[in-house]
């Protein structure tokens, strides 16, 4: 495969900030093998996390996608359910844990994606790895 890699592609499918072609996690988003973050690129050999507690960071991006999620998922249980009062309200308690917990592999993983390829502007793409 020649040419570049887009921004986009390298976010949605989790690849290094660098070389936009290895990938950033082991395992896969839900599965049996748990995923975690690769210490160094397979593929360019950069350091992933690029000084020790970067990815401390990737928590407040975590907390806002988490704010957003709830939002959201209280909107849905109000479309279903109606107002939050005293007989909906385990209604809503339960889809926001329900919903908390099954998008926590997702929240781990693009918490620090955005944190890497949007958040820092001191990790540059280097087009010259994307090959
Ligand atoms: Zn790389």
């Amino acid at each position: 495969m020649t040419g570049k890699t887009s921004k986009l592609y390298a976010i949605v499918h989790a690849k290094c900030a660098h070389c936009r072609r290895g990938n950033i996690f082991t395992g896969s988003m839900y599965g049996w093998n748990i995923q975690h973050t690769k210490e160094i690129c397979s593929h360019c050999a950069q350091r992933i996390e690029i000084e020790p507690g970067y990815f401390y960071a990737a928590m407040y991006v975590s907390y806002a996608m988490n704010v957003i999620e709830m939002l959201f998922a209280s909107f849905i249980t109000y479309l279903i359910c109606g107002p939050l009062e005293d007989n909906t309200f385990w209604n809503y308690l339960i889809v926001i844990f329900v919903g908390c917990f099954l998008l926590y592999p997702f929240n781990y993983r693009y918490s620090r994606i955005i944190l890497l390829h949007v958040l820092s502007p001191n990790i540059k793409y280097k087009p010259y790895y994307d090959q």
